[in-house]
């Protein structure tokens, strides 16, 4: 897998000359009823915006959430209708699933800017960057993945992320499931190791000197 025409950590990181370190946070596979508030009112009592990579489809029935990601000042990600692997697509199916995800973001919530796409798997292809800057999106991978979706344990999400973390880091975490994963999705414990790793995770970054920021909004 090439990365060189996606971005997996953001260089230019200091936009306010703070000297603080940055770390992004990003959420993918959402939004979902029962985890994706949950996710939402950590930030909110933690007070640190993320970017959500939706899945169009979760989007179109879930309105309200979107609606609240930009109210509380977070940005929405476009992550496919479907959750394919992108890499067995045609380039019109590619196109498809990218246009439809923004137009379904735009229906959930016509005040959101969706500036990035991420691949389902990160399963990046030329074909897929070259669909993704038609639809004016900037292609961002990850640099650090603790795996959260297998349930490794909130010790080992958590530890996964500070040993790895570093200035400019893109976080991957997730706060809903793919469709056809959705019936798992009804445990509502599915996602509790997440919730429990980002309450412990946001302080201990901000003690090592870490500002979490959202996404830059020119690519
Ligand atoms: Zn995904």
């Amino acid at each position: 897998m090439t990365h060189v025409d996606c971005l997996c950590e953001v260089r230019s990181d200091d936009p306010e000359g703070s000297g603080r370190r940055s770390v992004y946070l990003t959420f993918d596979d959402g939004p979902n009823p029962v985890f994706t508030p949950e996710i939402l009112d950590v930030l909110a009592e933690q007070r640190v915006p993320a970017t959500f990579f939706v899945i169009g489809a979760h989007a179109l029935q879930h309105p309200d959430l979107i609606q609240r990601m930009v109210a509380e000042g977070h940005a929405v990600g476009n992550h496919t209708m479907t959750h394919p692997d992108m890499r067995k697509c045609g380039f019109s199916e590619v196109q498809r699933e990218l246009f439809e995800t923004n137009a379904a973001i735009l229906t959930a919530c016509p005040q959101a800017s969706v500036r990035y796409f991420r691949a389902p798997y990160g399963a990046w292809s030329e074909e897929v960057f070259t669909a993704s800057q038609i639809a004016g999106l900037a292609a961002l991978h990850w640099s650090a993945d603790p795996r959260d979706w297998s349930r490794p344990g909130v010790d080992a999400i958590v530890d996964t992320v500070l040993t790895s973390v570093r200035s400019g880091s893109i976080v991957l975490l997730h706060d809903g499931c793919p469709p056809s994963e959705l019936t798992q999705c009804t445990d509502a414990g599915l996602r509790d190791q997440t919730i429990a790793a980002l309450s412990r995770l946001i302080p201990a970054l901000h003690d090592r000197g870490f500002e979490i920021r959202p996404l830059p909004q020119h690519h």
